[in-house]
């Protein structure tokens, strides 16, 4: 089976910037604010972020559709962080949304009516925060996750905070930074002073999933050739295979990806890889919610042939049957352990 070649995409652009007064009182805002000028795109001014109603479009899909492509510049008020679990103790909160259309996005589900995307400029004070964490737990390692709320990397290129994390991680004893994207836009984060404190992980999917499920994200090849820049870079790298979608000759499609990923990554560049596996999952609010926002969507959710699966607030969760489980793990880590035998796996869920 060929891939069929696709079209790389650029750097998100917003198409509408809405700034809150606040955040002119840290340097980043004001920093981005000339910036977006410069760029000649459209500003707005709001109070707060639960102003933001006014987003444009005739009904809610174009709305939404719009909200996704809406950058507001605003102040972190919270500043607790959740926990997130499995993979970090802490989500560092830098941003939230993304203008990624993938159909399965649990931001859907979470991020509600709000779908736009949001950076905070009080950068400082979320890294202080992040300090007091660490100290907290001190000597253990505190592993933050970067990317819990959304595609960090996708919107870094205008913000540059993820790249201030990173380094700030550099200088840490006591902490750890990972996240993940479906972005190649990394040549900035290269040179940053990281020192191994970061793992840098790609999702990445099969071919079909990614063409019918992913829209406005970074092609397979793309992705991975990002991951070979960043481990070249000297970042631990890991891929997180997710979500793992039975289809027609999944086997193939996910062989095909394993494939292109020894294919492309040089050999050199392999030294401290992890693997994630995440099965497609979905919640009775998250089906309607995809169906309300991807009309048209060829996304399997059909209860009846799912496993239930009890899950936290009394929402469960339907993941594949037990059987499809199992030939799910034994076929991945099969392809894993062929392609790349010194890999390490994290964890299936
Ligand atoms: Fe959601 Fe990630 Fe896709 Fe963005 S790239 S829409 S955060 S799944």
């Amino acid at each position: 089976m060929a891939v069929k070649t696709v079209r790389s995409i650029k750097p998100f652009t917003p198409q509408l910037v809405y700034i809150e007064p606040n955040a002119l009182e840290y340097p980043l805002g004001v920093e981005l604010k000339k910036k977006f000028e410069k760029m000649g795109l459209e500003i707005r001014s709001t109070t707060s972020h639960n102003q933001v109603r006014n987003i444009p479009g005739d009904n809610d899909l174009q709305k939404y559709r719009n909200a996704k492509s809406t950058l507001v510049v605003g102040v972190r008020k919270t500043l607790k962080f959740d926990t997130s679990k499995p993979s970090a103790e802490y989500a560092i909160p830098l941003a939230t949304g993304c203008m990624g259309h993938c159909q399965y996005c649990y931001l859907q589900t979470t991020m509600g009516s709000k779908p736009y995307i949001r950076t905070y400029v009080n950068i400082d004070e979320i890294l202080d925060t992040a300090d007091k964490y660490m100290a907290e737990r001190e000597p253990e390692i505190t592993r933050f996750e970067a990317a819990c709320t959304s595609d960090i990397v996708g919107i870094d290129h205008l913000t540059h905070s993820l790249k201030k994390t990173i380094e700030h991680f550099g200088e840490r004893k006591y902490g750890k930074l990972r996240f993940v994207t479906k972005y190649h836009h990394v040549d900035h984060l290269l040179d940053a002073n990281h020192r191994g404190k970061t793992r840098f992980r790609f999702s990445i999917n099969a071919d079909y999933v990614i063409r019918n499920f992913e829209h406005g994200t970074s092609p397979l090849v793309d992705r991975i050739g990002a991951a070979e820049k960043v481990a070249r870079a000297g970042y631990p790298l890991g891929f997180i295979v997710a979500p793992i979608y039975l289809h027609e000759n999944w086997k193939d499609g996910y062989k095909e990806m394993f494939e292109i990923l020894d294919r492309k990554l040089a050999k050199d560049a392999r030294d401290d890889i992890t693997f994630e596996f995440i099965q497609h999952r979905f919640t009775k609010p998250a089906k309607k919610v995809i169906q309300k926002n991807y009309p048209m969507t060829k996304l399997e959710l059909d209860e009846e042939k799912r496993k239930y699966k009890w899950g936290k607030y009394g929402i469960g969760k339907y993941v594949y049957q037990t059987d499809e489980q199992e030939d799910i793990k034994d076929t991945l880590y099969g392809y894993m352990e062929k392609y790349f035998p010194n890999a390490k796996i994290e964890y299936f869920t």
